[in-house]
Protein backbone atom coordinates (compact mmCIF):
# COMPACT_ATOMS: atom_id res chain seq x y z
CA UNK A 1 0.00 0.00 0.00
CA UNK A 2 0.96 3.66 -0.72
CA UNK A 3 0.33 5.99 1.91
CA UNK A 4 -0.60 9.11 -0.38
CA UNK A 5 -0.61 11.63 2.35
CA UNK A 6 1.03 11.85 5.62
CA UNK A 7 3.25 13.70 8.10
CA UNK A 8 5.13 11.68 9.98
CA UNK A 9 8.11 14.52 9.98
CA UNK A 10 6.02 17.04 12.08
CA UNK A 11 6.69 17.64 15.70
CA UNK A 12 4.05 14.85 16.87
CA UNK A 13 6.23 12.23 16.05
CA UNK A 14 9.72 13.69 18.04
CA UNK A 15 11.71 12.04 19.73
CA UNK A 16 11.22 8.50 17.55
CA UNK A 17 10.24 10.00 14.21
CA UNK A 18 11.67 6.70 12.81
CA UNK A 19 9.89 4.64 15.08
CA UNK A 20 7.09 5.56 13.41
CA UNK A 21 8.47 4.87 9.87
CA UNK A 22 9.90 1.57 10.61
CA UNK A 23 5.96 0.04 12.39
CA UNK A 24 4.18 1.73 8.75
CA UNK A 25 6.81 -0.60 6.52
CA UNK A 26 5.95 -3.37 8.60
CA UNK A 27 1.69 -2.78 8.44
CA UNK A 28 2.41 -3.10 4.54
CA UNK A 29 2.78 0.89 3.74
CA UNK A 30 5.68 0.07 1.69
CA UNK A 31 5.74 4.00 0.24
CA UNK A 32 4.64 7.24 1.73
CA UNK A 33 4.09 10.40 0.30
CA UNK A 34 4.99 13.53 2.79
CA UNK A 35 3.18 16.97 1.63
CA UNK A 36 5.04 19.76 3.07
CA UNK A 37 3.16 22.42 4.74
CA UNK A 38 5.34 25.89 4.98
CA UNK A 39 8.75 26.83 4.38
CA UNK A 40 9.83 25.69 8.06
CA UNK A 41 9.04 21.72 7.53
CA UNK A 42 11.10 21.36 5.04
CA UNK A 43 14.12 20.66 6.34
CA UNK A 44 12.51 18.11 8.81
CA UNK A 45 10.75 16.33 6.14
CA UNK A 46 14.03 16.28 3.44
CA UNK A 47 16.23 15.20 7.57
CA UNK A 48 13.48 11.83 7.41
CA UNK A 49 13.26 10.94 3.49
CA UNK A 50 16.81 11.22 3.69
CA UNK A 51 16.93 8.10 6.07
CA UNK A 52 14.23 6.17 3.89
CA UNK A 53 15.15 7.42 0.09
CA UNK A 54 13.47 4.69 -1.46
CA UNK A 55 10.26 4.43 1.06
CA UNK A 56 9.41 8.24 1.28
CA UNK A 57 8.63 10.60 -1.53
CA UNK A 58 7.52 14.45 -0.99
CA UNK A 59 5.87 16.96 -2.07
CA UNK A 60 6.22 21.03 -1.79
CA UNK A 61 4.03 23.32 -1.52
CA UNK A 62 2.36 26.45 0.90
CA UNK A 63 -0.65 25.33 2.67
CA UNK A 64 -3.55 27.84 2.78
CA UNK A 65 -3.68 28.15 6.40
CA UNK A 66 0.17 29.72 6.37
CA UNK A 67 -1.21 32.01 3.51
CA UNK A 68 -0.84 35.61 5.03
CA UNK A 69 -1.19 38.94 3.71
CA UNK A 70 2.41 39.59 2.56
CA UNK A 71 3.29 39.31 -0.22
CA UNK A 72 2.92 36.53 -2.49
CA UNK A 73 6.18 36.28 -4.25
CA UNK A 74 8.07 35.82 -1.62
CA UNK A 75 5.58 33.39 0.42
CA UNK A 76 6.03 31.15 -2.32
CA UNK A 77 9.86 31.40 -2.94
CA UNK A 78 10.90 28.61 -1.04
CA UNK A 79 8.91 26.20 -3.24
CA UNK A 80 10.02 27.68 -6.30
CA UNK A 81 13.57 27.61 -5.15
CA UNK A 82 13.17 24.02 -3.89
CA UNK A 83 12.12 23.05 -7.00
CA UNK A 84 14.83 24.37 -8.91
CA UNK A 85 17.56 23.22 -6.62
CA UNK A 86 16.25 19.49 -6.25
CA UNK A 87 13.70 18.99 -8.81
CA UNK A 88 14.43 15.30 -8.90
CA UNK A 89 12.92 14.77 -4.90
CA UNK A 90 9.62 16.23 -5.50
CA UNK A 91 6.90 14.36 -7.17
CA UNK A 92 4.04 16.69 -6.61
CA UNK A 93 3.17 20.23 -5.52
CA UNK A 94 1.17 20.35 -2.35
CA UNK A 95 -0.61 20.32 0.15
CA UNK A 96 -2.17 23.15 -1.98
CA UNK A 97 -5.78 24.40 -1.77
CA UNK A 98 -8.31 26.53 0.12
CA UNK A 99 -8.68 26.60 4.00
CA UNK A 100 -11.64 28.89 5.32
CA UNK A 101 -12.66 26.78 8.39
CA UNK A 102 -10.01 28.48 11.06
CA UNK A 103 -9.77 31.75 8.88
CA UNK A 104 -11.16 33.80 5.60
CA UNK A 105 -9.69 36.59 6.70
CA UNK A 106 -6.93 35.68 3.61
CA UNK A 107 -9.61 34.57 1.19
CA UNK A 108 -8.30 36.66 -1.53
CA UNK A 109 -4.53 35.45 -1.17
CA UNK A 110 -5.37 31.76 -0.61
CA UNK A 111 -7.03 31.96 -3.49
CA UNK A 112 -4.05 34.12 -5.27
CA UNK A 113 -1.87 31.61 -3.82
CA UNK A 114 -3.32 28.12 -4.63
CA UNK A 115 -3.74 29.86 -8.64
CA UNK A 116 0.07 30.61 -8.70
CA UNK A 117 1.24 26.79 -7.27
CA UNK A 118 -1.46 25.48 -9.70
CA UNK A 119 0.59 27.03 -12.62
CA UNK A 120 3.66 25.90 -11.29
CA UNK A 121 2.29 22.29 -10.88
CA UNK A 122 1.52 22.91 -14.62
CA UNK A 123 4.75 23.82 -16.00
CA UNK A 124 6.56 21.43 -14.31
CA UNK A 125 4.43 18.86 -14.82
CA UNK A 126 3.74 17.84 -11.78
CA UNK A 127 0.17 16.53 -10.02
CA UNK A 128 -1.31 18.76 -7.35
CA UNK A 129 -2.12 17.77 -3.63
CA UNK A 130 -5.04 19.39 -3.06
CA UNK A 131 -6.54 20.48 0.18
CA UNK A 132 -10.34 22.19 0.56
CA UNK A 133 -11.84 22.65 3.61
CA UNK A 134 -14.86 25.04 3.31
CA UNK A 135 -13.51 26.24 0.09
CA UNK A 136 -14.60 23.84 -2.14
CA UNK A 137 -16.31 26.40 -4.46
CA UNK A 138 -12.98 28.37 -4.48
CA UNK A 139 -11.09 25.73 -5.63
CA UNK A 140 -12.88 24.86 -8.18
CA UNK A 141 -13.37 28.58 -9.52
CA UNK A 142 -9.63 28.33 -9.45
CA UNK A 143 -9.20 25.61 -11.48
CA UNK A 144 -11.76 26.87 -13.93
CA UNK A 145 -9.74 30.01 -14.22
CA UNK A 146 -6.48 28.07 -15.37
CA UNK A 147 -5.21 27.74 -18.87
CA UNK A 148 -3.99 24.04 -18.04
CA UNK A 149 -5.75 21.90 -15.26
CA UNK A 150 -2.90 19.36 -13.65
CA UNK A 151 -3.50 16.12 -12.69
CA UNK A 152 -4.14 15.49 -8.62
CA UNK A 153 -5.79 13.91 -5.94
CA UNK A 154 -8.64 16.04 -3.52
CA UNK A 155 -6.87 14.83 -0.36
CA UNK A 156 -9.12 13.97 2.71
CA UNK A 157 -12.31 13.92 0.66
CA UNK A 158 -15.25 14.20 2.50
CA UNK A 159 -18.09 15.68 -0.31
CA UNK A 160 -21.41 14.45 -2.06
CA UNK A 161 -21.99 12.46 -4.81
CA UNK A 162 -22.70 15.93 -6.76
CA UNK A 163 -19.17 16.52 -5.88
CA UNK A 164 -17.48 14.22 -6.94
CA UNK A 165 -18.91 14.75 -10.10
CA UNK A 166 -18.16 18.44 -10.34
CA UNK A 167 -14.75 17.71 -9.89
CA UNK A 168 -14.97 14.89 -12.52
CA UNK A 169 -16.14 17.14 -15.02
CA UNK A 170 -13.00 19.36 -14.17
CA UNK A 171 -10.12 17.03 -15.25
CA UNK A 172 -8.08 14.02 -14.61
CA UNK A 173 -8.49 13.80 -10.61
CA UNK A 174 -8.21 10.68 -7.70
CA UNK A 175 -9.84 11.13 -4.56
CA UNK A 176 -8.06 10.65 -1.37
CA UNK A 177 -10.07 8.40 1.73
CA UNK A 178 -8.40 8.36 4.71
CA UNK A 179 -10.05 7.41 8.66
CA UNK A 180 -13.19 9.38 7.92
CA UNK A 181 -14.54 7.47 5.92
CA UNK A 182 -14.64 4.69 9.42
CA UNK A 183 -16.39 7.50 11.20
CA UNK A 184 -19.37 6.62 12.79
CA UNK A 185 -22.51 8.07 10.91
CA UNK A 186 -19.50 8.82 8.27
CA UNK A 187 -22.04 9.62 4.70
CA UNK A 188 -18.92 9.21 3.03
CA UNK A 189 -19.64 5.47 2.33
CA UNK A 190 -22.27 6.04 0.57
CA UNK A 191 -20.07 7.77 -1.83
CA UNK A 192 -17.44 5.39 -2.68
CA UNK A 193 -19.37 3.68 -5.55
CA UNK A 194 -19.48 6.78 -7.45
CA UNK A 195 -15.87 7.74 -7.12
CA UNK A 196 -15.07 3.93 -7.79
CA UNK A 197 -12.30 1.94 -6.57
CA UNK A 198 -9.75 3.28 -9.72
CA UNK A 199 -10.20 6.68 -8.53
CA UNK A 200 -10.06 5.98 -4.78
CA UNK A 201 -6.32 7.01 -3.08
CA UNK A 202 -5.41 5.70 0.19
CA UNK A 203 -3.69 8.13 3.01
CA UNK A 204 -3.97 8.54 6.39
CA UNK A 205 -3.07 12.60 7.01
CA UNK A 206 -1.40 11.31 9.98
CA UNK A 207 -1.14 12.44 12.86
CA UNK A 208 -4.44 13.67 11.88
CA UNK A 209 -7.96 11.95 11.12
CA UNK A 210 -6.80 8.18 12.77
CA UNK A 211 -9.18 5.71 12.02
CA UNK A 212 -11.71 3.70 13.90
CA UNK A 213 -10.65 2.29 16.05
CA UNK A 214 -7.80 4.29 16.83
CA UNK A 215 -9.74 7.41 16.67
CA UNK A 216 -9.39 10.32 18.61
CA UNK A 217 -6.05 9.29 18.89
CA UNK A 218 -2.17 10.49 17.02
CA UNK A 219 -2.40 8.56 13.57
CA UNK A 220 0.41 7.35 12.15
CA UNK A 221 0.79 5.28 8.60
CA UNK A 222 0.89 2.10 10.02
CA UNK A 223 -3.02 3.03 11.02
CA UNK A 224 -3.91 2.79 7.17
CA UNK A 225 -4.89 -0.57 7.19
CA UNK A 226 -8.23 -0.28 8.90
CA UNK A 227 -9.02 2.37 6.37
CA UNK A 228 -8.41 -0.10 3.27
CA UNK A 229 -10.07 -2.80 5.00
CA UNK A 230 -13.45 -0.84 5.51
CA UNK A 231 -12.78 0.11 1.99
CA UNK A 232 -12.83 -3.27 1.30
CA UNK A 233 -15.65 -4.16 3.39
CA UNK A 234 -17.87 -1.44 2.19
CA UNK A 235 -17.28 -2.14 -1.99
CA UNK A 236 -17.61 -5.72 -1.67
CA UNK A 237 -13.75 -6.62 -2.92
CA UNK A 238 -10.62 -7.82 -1.24
CA UNK A 239 -8.20 -5.94 0.87
CA UNK A 240 -6.03 -7.67 -2.24
CA UNK A 241 -7.63 -5.65 -4.21
CA UNK A 242 -7.91 -2.05 -2.70
CA UNK A 243 -4.20 -2.80 -2.31
CA UNK A 244 -3.47 -3.45 -5.74
CA UNK A 245 -5.72 -0.76 -7.79
CA UNK A 246 -5.02 2.49 -5.07
CA UNK A 247 -1.16 0.91 -5.41
CA UNK A 248 -1.56 1.29 -8.93
CA UNK A 249 -3.21 4.58 -8.89
CA UNK A 250 -0.90 6.08 -6.46
CA UNK A 251 2.01 5.20 -9.05
CA UNK A 252 0.49 6.20 -11.90
CA UNK A 253 -0.43 9.84 -10.57
CA UNK A 254 2.65 10.16 -8.21
CA UNK A 255 5.02 8.62 -10.65
CA UNK A 256 6.41 6.09 -8.43
CA UNK A 257 7.84 2.81 -9.35
CA UNK A 258 7.47 0.29 -6.84
CA UNK A 259 9.20 -2.85 -8.10
CA UNK A 260 12.60 -1.37 -9.28
CA UNK A 261 12.83 0.85 -5.75
ZN1 LIG B 1 -2.05 17.14 5.22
Amino acid sequence: MIDTHTHLYLEDFAPDYVAAVERAIAANVEKMIFPNVDCNTVEPMRRLRSQYPKEIYMAIGLHPTEVTGGDIDTQLQFVTEELNRRPEDYKAIGEIGIDLYWDKQYREEQLEVLRRQMKIASERDLPVILHCREGFDEVLEVIDGLEKVPQGVFHSFGGTIEDVERIRRRGDFYFGINGIVTFKNCSLREVLPTIGLDRILLETDSPYLAPVPHRGKRNESAFMLHTASYIASIMGVTIEEVDAITTASAQNLFDINITTQ
